[in-house]
């Protein structure tokens, strides 16, 4: 009965999802409330709109409702890059000479070069509809920015993007491709700002960090008519957005009657990771199967392996409501790698009840061993993987080579979120043997649980 898998898997715009899926529906244990960051109450829908676009918020609370219908204007952006193809990885099996089957979902196909896009072309509709005049966000490698302008160009809406100064001077392509959407680029922290201002006077030639750049676009919107703030990871709307990856992949599989054994992805704020698992912890809640679910995460940042299950700021500036999430602390910086996408210090409140309840495992590894896996699949696949994505492949990788043990013919199933021609900094340190791995020691992790808020 068993068809034979193409090594591409495409599926007609008829089977693309008309609704994402809501997990936390299917959650009987749901994810804590945000908190507001000053009375420590749960955040409510009036607080929350005065931050975000209304039904964005209206999305974040919505912990009752499974499917939340996908807008024609969405689907129809949707369209021009999806369905992503869900790739079998035959060359790689076959180099691994595993017995295991190796399938990813390659989200890279868009000029924004990774899956942040299905979530900015969600967030900007809201903020046209509810007829704003534009929004504001911070980006460090680059990424999110990239797909906002993207995004905000497409429904004609102004984009103020706070960039960090050092990705700013490291990735000027980055910066240019904005610019080309009509964005604005502002390196952070700016003189345009009060806070990029006070910033500036005290740390002079500071090459900036996220959380500056996230209190100056935050600023921003407050202090500009018909501008909101807009985030592209972290929170549930961003993750529920997301589901598009994974319920594309249920039905890719489906359609070939292929039953996957484990689901990786890399983790950053969780939104990819949380998009193509959710369907499939969804089916694992209500009982109609059983799979393994793996968050992969750099060694340098290590929340979910390493980090305290607590109430947390989500921001450095502490302007953001309140999560109780996997943490390393607010302002624990983590040192410089080469995956930008993941130097975040906690996780969605979604994937942390998971991991907390036992049903995401988690692991973490050095950059170097990152990189490996990198040049190892983009030598046989073809594609380029961003050096995020790399540590599903390091996983999967890791994987099949048990199985090539074992002897187990295991499915294996991995995000892979986007390619890494803006990361070739980071290739060329690792090609000259330069790259150093950072993991921080546990009293550096308790000097920072120190300070987490008592809640
Ligand atoms: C931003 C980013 C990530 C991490 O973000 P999540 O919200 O955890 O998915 C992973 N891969 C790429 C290519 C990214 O741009």
């Amino acid at each position: 009965m068993s068809m034979e898998i193409p090594y591409k898997i495409y599926l007609e715009e008829s089977e693309m999802p008309k609704a994402w899926y809501n997990l936390r529906a299917d959650m009987k244990e749901k994810p804590a409330p945000l908190l507001d960051p000053k009375t420590h109450q749960p955040a409510t829908l009036d607080m929350l709109s005065q931050v975000f676009c209304r039904e964005l918020a209206e999305q974040e609370l919505n912990d009752t409702e499974p499917y939340i219908e996908i807008p024609e204007e969405i689907r129809n952006f949707y369209k021009m890059f999806r369905p992503s193809p869900l790739v079998r990885a035959y060359c790689l099996e076959k180099k691994l000479g595993t017995p295991a089957k190796i399938y990813y979902k390659f989200e890279g196909n868009n000029t924004s070069g990774s899956h942040k896009l299905n979530s900015a072309i969600a967030q900007a509709y809201y903020a046209k509809k509810q007829g704003l005049k534009g929004v504001t966000t911070e980006t460090g490698a680059g990424q999110w920015g990239t797909a906002l302008s993207m995004a905000c160009s497409y429904f004609d809406l102004d984009c103020k993007v706070f960039m960090v100064k050092v990705s700013y001077e490291q990735k000027p392509f980055r910066r240019e491709v904005m610019r080309t959407y009509g964005a604005s680029v502002t390196p952070s922290p700016s003189e345009t700002t009060e806070i990029g201002r006070k910033i500036l006077a005290e740390h002079p030639g500071t090459g900036g960090s996220l959380g500056c750049a996230v209190s100056e676009a935050v600023e921003c919107a407050v202090s500009n008519d018909g501008y909101r703030y807009v985030l592209g990871s972290v929170l549930n709307q961003v993750l529920l957005h997301q589901t598009v990856i994974g319920l594309e992949t249920q039905t890719a599989l489906k359609k070939y009657g292929v039953k996957p054994d484990i689901i990786i992805g890399c983790a950053g704020g969780g939104s990819n990771l949380g998009g193509l698992i959710s369907p499939f912890v969804g089916e694992k809640l209500r009982g109609e199967a059983d799979y393994r679910f793996i968050a992969v995460e750099p060694a340098s940042c290590p929340s979910l392996t390493r980090g305290k299950y607590a109430y947390d700021y989500a921001d450095t500036g502490r302007i953001c409501p309140l999560a109780k999430m996997y943490t390393l602390g607010a302002d624990y910086i983590p040192a410089p790698n080469h995956a930008g996408g993941l130097r975040y210090h906690g996780m969605n409140t979604t994937l942390s009840a998971l991991r907390a309840s036992g049903i995401l495992e988690a692991v973490s590894y050095k950059q170097t061993e990152i990189f490996e896996a990198a040049e190892q699949f983009a030598r046989v696949e073809g594609i380029l993987p961003a050096p995020e994505s790399s540590h599903a492949i390091r996983a999967a990788i890791d994987e099949a080579l048990k199985c090539k043990e074992t002897g187990e013919e295991k499915t294996i199933v991995f995000g892979l979120t986007g390619t890494g021609y803006f990361d070739l900094y980071g290739y060329q340190k690792f090609n000259d043997g330069l790259l150093q791995n950072y993991v921080p020691t546990d009293d550096e992790l308790a000097a920072s649980f120190a300070k987490l808020p008592n809640i």
